[in-house]
């Protein structure tokens, strides 16, 4: 026991509330309008989960209003956006 990611979960969005109140403007793209967090250093590389010093506002689901660009998409969950442009997998369609 011991491992309760509920805890961190309620933990992770008061944690997002306070970033995107003091500051809604996408590290991707640079536009303002984020509603989700990013992790700087993606959790499966070792970043921590919930840290504000690991956390960046981005665009989420809904894209970003300015540049139309579904930051969080492109960025997943690499380090390396430019090794993730070579792919062309559809992540919305239903696996086979
Ligand atoms: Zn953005
Ligand atoms: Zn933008």
């Amino acid at each position: 026991m011991g491992n309760r990611p509920e805890l961190g979960w309620r933990h992770y969005r008061r944690l997002r509330e306070q970033i995107l109140a003091a500051s809604d403007t996408c590290h991707w793209c640079g536009h303002p309008g984020a509603d989700a967090l990013d992790h700087l250093v993606p959790t499966s590389k070792g970043g921590a989960r919930v840290d504000p010093a690991n956390l960046a506002p981005i665009h989420g689901v809904a894209g970003c209003p300015s540049c139309g660009r579904k930051c969080n998409n492109e960025k997943g969950d690499d380090e390396a956006p430019a090794a993730r442009l070579t792919t062309s997998r559809d992540w919305y369609s239903p696996l086979p």
